[in-house]
């Protein structure tokens, strides 16, 4: 295996590429033969010049990509298994929690279905974890896009006309979206708080100059790769009963907790955010997956009758495909090198790697992750 094909993302929505030239070049350089559908690039700047600078065949069609190749790699997952071929890798997010029938439909087509979301957190797979660089972006959108909508401006200013307050702002999830949200909140001045219920995260939050707010919910903990564990609805009535009166006062909240393969925990109900104040502005970055904010809406931007603006923060990363688009690619080529094989020159897709049996769907015409058999 070492014909890699780039298509073009489906989803009109999606502004990203999975693979940019300068990675392109790099892959080939170590073997790797790859074909480009014209215009995948495009809406992250790149060209097909580019691609064919970087030693791309460009290809017109779908149909013709996974003809040549046998492994096809994108953002998204694809709309079904046509078109691609018996034995095919296929690397994507895939939201696999979401499409059980769609994995079933790959096994029996023979296709093999890598989901990148599912790459353990190691220490060795960092560089290969496309959650935690498409997060970072998410987070620091979220602020971007807060303070564009918030009447008012972040940084405290002393002027002879008067001074101004800071924004405040509250995070509530502090894995790498919220941290990067807190991060790109204090450079822009705002007082922030944040809440997180992974104990550990506390001195993450203090480190960045913002206060942790303390809520005692008993028995919390994490995963062995960092998630959270999910709460009891005991314990989700006590967390939002402690941080309405944060929420009240806050300018801005950006909620990003999720519980890793579960429904997000609902933590601002309509009682909260009726609290809050008129031009406040809350993003719901879980949107997708549940949602924490009670009316959030993934497709639209929500006005409650005190003047409260919901938005549905799902995807953000989608606003810098740059950015976003070379992280992604270099998390793919990471994941490309790491298999490579330069002895037999091709994709060595070894089981028995960690990192491979974490993420490798199904195979042989069968499901073989645990998760999902
Ligand atoms: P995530 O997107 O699943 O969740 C976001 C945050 O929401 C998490 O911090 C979680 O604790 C929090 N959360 C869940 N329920 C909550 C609730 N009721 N109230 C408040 N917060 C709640 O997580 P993520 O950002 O993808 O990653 C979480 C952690 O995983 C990281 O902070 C890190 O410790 C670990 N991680 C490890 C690696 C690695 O070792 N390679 C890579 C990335 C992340």
């Amino acid at each position: 295996m070492n014909k890699v094909f780039l298509c073009r993302e489906t989803d009109k929505n999606e502004t990203r590429t999975a693979l940019v030239p300068s990675d392109v070049a790099k892959l080939a350089r170590m073997g790797y033969e790859l074909a480009v559908q014209s215009g995948a690039g495009l809406k992250t700047g790149c060209g097909d010049r580019e691609y064919a600078e970087a030693g791309a065949k460009i290809v017109q069609t779908y149909g013709e990509g996974c003809e040549f190749a046998d492994i096809v790699v994108r953002v998204n997952k694809p709309g079904g298994i046509e078109g691609l071929r018996e034995h095919t890798l296929h690397i994507s997010s895939f939201d696999v929690f979401n499409e059980r029938a769609a994995i079933g439909e790959f096994a029996a087509a023979g296709i093999r279905l890598v989901s990148l979301e599912m790459i353990p957190r190691t220490t060795l797979a960092q560089k290969m974890d496309i959650l935690s660089s498409q997060a970072s972006l998410a987070g620091y959108y979220a602020v971007v896009l807060a303070a564009s909508r918030l009447p008012k401006i972040f940084p405290m200013m002393m002027t002879p006309s008067g001074t101004i307050s800071p924004a405040k702002v509250f995070i509530i999830g502090v894995g790498v979206a919220g941290l990067q949200a807190i991060a790109t909140a204090k450079r822009m001045g705002a007082r922030v708080e944040a809440f997180d219920t992974r104990p550990v995260v506390e001195e993450q939050v203090k480190s960045l100059g913002a206060k942790f707010v303390k809520i005692d919910l008993g028995e919390t903990g994490q995963t062995e790769q960092g998630y959270a564990k999910e709460l009891t609805p005991e314990q989700v009535a006590l967390q939002r009963k402690a941080q309405a009166k944060v929420c009240a006062q806050s300018d801005i909240v950006i909620t990003t907790a999720k519980v890793f393969g579960r429904k997000a925990p609902v933590l601002l109900t309509s009682d909260m955010t009726r609290q809050m104040k008129p031009g406040s502005v809350i993003i719901d970055m879980a949107v997708r997956t549940g949602g924490n904010v009670e009316g959030s809406d993934p497709e639209k931007e929500v006005i409650l009758d005190n003047g409260v603006v919901i938005l549905g923060g799902d995807g953000l990363e989608r606003f810098v495909p740059k950015d976003a688009s070379n992280m992604f690619s270099g998390n793919i080529t990471a994941f490309l090198t790491h298999f490579w094989d330069g002895e037999s020159k091709s994709l060595k897709a070894d089981a028995s790697d960690e990192i491979m049996s974490g993420c490798l769907i199904t195979d042989g015409h069968k499901i073989v992750h645990e998760k999902f058999r």
